[in-house]
């Protein structure tokens, strides 16, 4: 684990300047955070306020120092403040950072990632996922003239209303909304379909396949825990879209330079009609972006009918720490470095878990994995929901207790990055042990 020569660690880890930290910002902002998962209601405890971070490593106020498996929930997949992205970004700030006029690198961007998803021929940037995929559903029914969108359960797309849904009762349903604020009228459109269910998604296409604009989803299922796709489930619906004339819409702002160059959609070489990226394209900086095919992108303002825009859109700071950060992953050997890394985590974890007699479910897509506990397999969204949830709290505890920051809930994935050194992966491993052991008594 990391030295920090001002701070030593002390065996019993203070954390009160980040409880005062919280104290003062719960007075002032709602919960005392600006998304909530932060503020750990699923694991309890108070969450650790940070200062700074490097490489894998964050440290909060305290001085404490902790390996990262969040990663800003998945953008930094090059660690923190990586000095290629950081040079990048100093030379942008030099310029002045936000015109409300085009720039150039903001066709820099765009050539890198058409370039790399063959799917796309024009794309926009937004400022978040939730932008990115809130502005895909727009487009395919503005393009469709059809107002169905299909979803799945356990799937985010981040908190646009008419995807702030569960299903009811039943197989596959019309959805009710889960927030407050929502109203029944703006979801009465969204169907929701339990994920990884051929027969689920088929007869909902049998029903109502003439209304349906698009089908949203995450081909790879990051947002209740790791759930990849069955085989043959992406290219089902790719068949179902197609015939019925839907536009299939991957939500890859997780998987998007996350699984691979391609995405996803190059893993498990299945074409969507409209991609969404975010988090890894703006490395760390708020970018998101949704691209397709020029007959359905033209159909956007100023060209087309379907409007969409946005003050800071294209932002050249963040354009700046984007490209930067795709320069970094399309170097030779990128992938290969961090599946190497990822692996020998999960393998760790596996033995880990075995050696301790605590039975868990790992599933892993490159360097996004979950360790459910429970004894599996986890599938979809019923069965991640069988995971014992407060088991998983006190692993995260006695984990934070051991200097390793995971995720504060069940349902999200570990994201590695090429900053994780063997050392720091074997400490990981060794801490994780210790700490399953530390779960029995
Ligand atoms: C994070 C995420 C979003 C939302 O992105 P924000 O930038 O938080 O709005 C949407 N879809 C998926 C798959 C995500 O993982």
């Amino acid at each position: 684990m990391a030295e920090n020569a001002d701070n030593p660690q002390t065996p019993t880890r203070s954390t009160e300047k980040s409880a005062a930290a919280y104290e003062s910002a719960r007075k002032v902002l709602a919960g005392g955070v600006n998304s909530p998962v932060r503020a750990f209601g699923a694991v309890g405890g108070t969450p650790l306020f940070i200062a700074r971070a490097k490489g894998a490593v964050l440290v909060d106020m305290d001085g404490n120092e902790y390996i990262d498996y969040v990663g800003s929930w998945g953008p930094m997949i090059l660690g923190h403040a990586d000095e290629r992205v950081a040079a990048a970004a100093s030379k942008a700030l030099d310029k002045g950072w936000s015109y409300g006029a085009p720039t150039e690198i903001e066709t820099r961007l765009a050539e890198c990632i058409l370039g790399d998803f063959e799917s796309m021929e024009k794309i926009r940037f937004v400022n978040s996922g939730t932008e990115a995929t809130m502005s895909a559903i727009r487009l395919a029914r503005g393009f469709t003239g059809r107002d169905y969108i299909v979803k799945f359960e356990g799937c985010y797309h981040g908190h646009a209303d008419s995807l702030l849904v569960k299903g009811g009762s039943g197989l596959a349903t019309f959805a009710t909304p889960s927030s407050a604020g929502v109203p029944e009228a703006v979801t009465s459109c969204t169907i929701v379909a339990p994920y990884n269910d051929v027969d689920a998604i088929r007869q909902i296409f049998a029903q109502h396949g003439k209304k349906i604009a698009g089908v949203l989803i995450e081909p790879v299922a990051g947002n209740m825990g790791c759930v990849p796709p069955i085989e043959g489930f992406l290219a089902e619906l790719r068949k179902l879209c197609t015939d019925h004339g839907s536009l299939l819409i991957f939500d890859e702002v997780m998987t998007g330079y996350r699984v691979g160059l391609g995405g996803a959609q190059q893993l498990y070489g299945v074409t969507p009609d409209i991609t969404c990226l975010g988090k890894v394209i703006g490395g760390g900086l708020p970018v998101g972006a949704y691209g397709a095919r020029a007959e359905i992108m033209d159909k956007l303002s100023p060209l087309g009918p379907v409007y969409q825009a946005g003050t800071l859109s294209g932002n050249p700071l963040a354009m700046a720490t984007g490209l930067a950060t795709l320069q970094a992953v399309h170097e030779k050997g990128f992938y290969s470095q961090l599946e190497m890394r990822a692996a020998r985590l999960a393998e760790g974890l596996e033995a880990a878990a075995r050696h301790a007699g605590v039975p868990i479910t790992q599933n892993r897509v490159g360097s996004m994995a979950t360790v459910f506990f429970q004894p599996g397999p986890v599938t979809d969204w019923s069965s991640a929901a069988r995971s014992d949830t407060k088991l998983y709290a006190k692993f995260f505890h006695a984990m934070l207790e051991r200097g390793v920051y995971l995720a504060p809930s069940q349902y999200e994935v570990m994201f590695m990055s090429v900053a994780h050194t063997f050392e720091q992966i074997d400490a990981t491993i060794a801490a994780a042990e210790d700490a399953l052991r530390s779960l029995k008594s």
